[in-house]
């Protein structure tokens, strides 16, 4: 009697260093925070390019305000793009 009830105490106390490994074995479980990559957020319509400023949108006599593509003329007038008065180009020299 004596005998079985120590054994079962043996058994309760096994099992539960046993639960408390289990529960400490894996080592501190800390929640380790994800490396946050600083994201590049700056992906929207704008390339990383320089702007080319080489097109007669910006060298030619008139040009409009918006520099559209396609726009820029030696006379005054409208651009084709964007429907703007050309303006006349201050950096244009003959
Ligand atoms: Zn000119
Ligand atoms: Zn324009």
């Amino acid at each position: 009697m004596k005998k079985s009830v120590f054994s079962y105490c043996v058994m309760l106390l096994a099992v539960l260093s046993l639960t408390l490994a289990a529960c400490g074995g894996g080592g501190p479980s800390k929640t380790e925070e994800p490396n946050k990559k600083e994201g590049v957020t700056n992906t929207t319509s704008q390339p990383a390019e320089a702007v080319d400023k080489s097109g007669p949108e910006y060298t030619a006599h008139w040009i409009c305000p918006m520099h559209c593509k396609g726009s820029g003329s030696e006379q005054a007038g409208n651009c084709p793009t964007c429907g703007m008065e050309y303006k006349l180009n201050p950096n244009h020299h003959h």
